[in-house]
């Protein structure tokens, strides 16, 4: 078993999931058996009750853990499922100590944080090493080396070095050089700085990534590698690049696979790109469309990263270029002016009332003006409050969540979730099995029968109205296996307005991206010919 550590230093946010994505990408295309995980420091027991304003968008894996955004690049990057184990967090490991504690597993002893917390990380390391059973298992400790919260697991890192056969822990520490001066002048200093902030704790870094906006000038690598006895082969620039999606490549050339391989003692394997094709048709996309995602996060767009991600995807396998408007969905509520300057209109998930009714009013207007549509989850749930408004007539209705003594509640708590008050990891959540009406538009985008996706929902479509619901034209094209839960609905006699309970983001790959949102693309392509078409003397 091989471990790659991944850690960050001098400021966050210098973009550790990309380069940790980009590793595990080359290793895996490399046919190396390839896993990734994650270290998150924070107390919270997992991200499942995070505010996606601050934190970025709450992922989900078909386990139905409810993990860092992370993940989520590490599953498009590495094309494979990963489980909720993958994803530590310091919550996760005080609670197993703690409990173990109170069952007296200690046999008396103080329970302290060397040796008992370090050996619980490092079992729940081992741990995931041997579940997915692979060859290269990469970690990535969240945070900026320094911080308080990190020091557990950096300490457990040192441990594991120590305890493993030689050169089977590699640790890469990813940095900033910062360019100054009007000739733009590379400074290694915050470099050595924090090398030496790392070795204090007893880790030596084997790689350096240094972060920078253009390329790492040879001065910068020679003086980077004396100061921190790093072989020159193992400093490695990440300059900024238009996507992420290019870093595996940049990283590629300057060697750092033949680097790994040699450090591991590994045979030679050689980096086969999957992306080319991909890679050109995000560079050289033809046509292109304007979607609109409606949403309340629009300020941190991070909390809409996997839906980003799948029009990428789109953009990637299609050639369809796509420009996201984010529109906040507060304001809908007074103009839906800039609604009709698009060629699409998403309206993804979300919870509590805050702009569900800007979000409904874009479902309405989508309704009424043929505009493309795709509704995501609450995006689903706002698709169905509308119809009931204003296309059966019942004014008022609503969701439960948002009117607790709404006249008609369309949509409703789901009856398991009845006297549920904690509210972490007790939702509707994972990869459930969806079954897809024949002879609907759902169908013939899947071209199959079942499918399975990814949820995240308390609430659903009340069963008692369905019936009126179809009556009136609301198609329920896909349900669950039971037959009892709506998950996708459509509208008959229209094949541009969809719409899912589940998240098909979050199973979006770039190879094969998520079919409504790709559908939406091809939906928003037509209407914009048509619009265009309709505008020409
Ligand atoms: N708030 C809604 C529910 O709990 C929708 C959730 C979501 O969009 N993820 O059902």
């Amino acid at each position: 078993m091989h471990y790659i550590v991944i850690t960050g230093g001098v400021i966050s946010g210098l973009g550790k999931g990309t380069i940790t994505s980009s590793l595990s990408h080359i290793l895996s295309n490399s046919g190396h058996n390839v896993s990734a995980m994650k270290i998150d420091p924070y107390i919270n027991y997992d991200a499942g009750t995070m505010n996606p304003y601050q934190h970025g968008e709450v992922f989900v894996l078909d386990d139905g853990g409810e993990v860092d955004l992370d993940l989520g690049n590490y599953e498009r990057f590495l094309d494979r499922n990963l489980v909720t184990d993958n994803n530590i967090t310091t919550g996760k490991i005080y609670s197993e100590v703690i409990r173990r504690e109170r069952e007296g597993k200690y046999l008396g002893s103080t329970v302290q944080i060397i040796p008992h917390i370090t050996n619980e990380i490092k079992r729940r390391i081992r741990k995931v090493a041997q579940t997915d059973s692979s060859e290269i298992l990469l970690i990535e400790v969240g945070g900026t080396v320094g911080d308080i919260e990190s020091m557990p697991f950096l300490e457990a890192l040192r441990e594991l070095n120590r305890e493993e056969p030689r050169n089977s822990v590699l640790f890469c520490h990813v940095t900033l050089i910062p360019e100054v001066g009007s000739n733009g002048e590379q400074k290694t200093k915050p470099t050595q700085h924090s090398v030496n902030e790392l070795r204090g704790i007893g880790i030596q870094p084997d790689i350096i990534f240094c972060r920078l906006k253009g390329q790492l000038s040879e001065e910068s690598r020679k003086k980077i590698s004396l100061f921190t006895d790093v072989p020159e082969a193992g400093i490695i620039g990440v300059p900024d690049v238009k996507s992420p999606y290019w870093v595996p490549e940049v990283m590629n050339k300057q060697g750092i696979l033949q680097y790994i391989e040699n450090y591991f003692e590994m045979k030679p394997a050689i980096f086969t790109d999957p992306w080319k094709k991909y890679k050109e048709n995000l560079h050289h996309a033809k046509e292109s469309v304007r979607i609109a995602i409606v949403g309340k996060y629009t300020n941190l767009l991070d909390a809409y990263m996997s839906h980003k991600e799948a029009f990428t995807h789109v953009t990637g396998t299609t050639g369809i270029g796509v420009e996201i408007v984010w529109l906040d969905s507060d304001k809908l509520k007074e103009s839906t002016a800039e609604l009709a300057t698009v060629d699409g209109i998403l309206v993804p998930g979300g919870f509590g009332y805050r702009g569900v009714e800007g979000k409904i009013r874009a479902c309405q207007f989508a309704r009424e003006n043929q505009v493309p549509f795709l509704g995501i989850c609450l995006g689903f749930q706002a698709a169905v409050i509308e119809y009931a408004r204003n296309a059966l007539g019942l004014a008022g209705a609503n969701s439960t969540e948002f009117d607790a003594n709404t006249k008609y509640p369309v949509i409703d708590l789901l009856p398991e979730q009845e006297g549920i008050s904690d509210m972490g990891g007790t939702m509707r959540l994972g990869a459930k099995p969806v079954t897809v009406r024949k002879n609907t538009i759902a169908h013939s985008i899947y071209g199959s029968d079942t499918i399975s996706e990814r949820h995240r929902h308390r609430y659903e479509v009340n069963p008692k109205f369905i019936g009126d619901f179809e009556q009136a034209g609301m198609l329920f094209s896909g349900v669950d296996d039971a037959g009892i839960r709506m998950e996708i609905l459509e509208l008959s006699g229209r094949k541009n307005f969809i719409a899912t309970q589940y998240h098909s983001e979050f199973k979006s790959r770039p190879l094969l991206p998520s079919r409504v949102h790709k559908y939406l693309v091809e939906m928003a392509l037509e209407y914009r010919k048509v619009k265009t078409d309709e505008g020409s003397p």
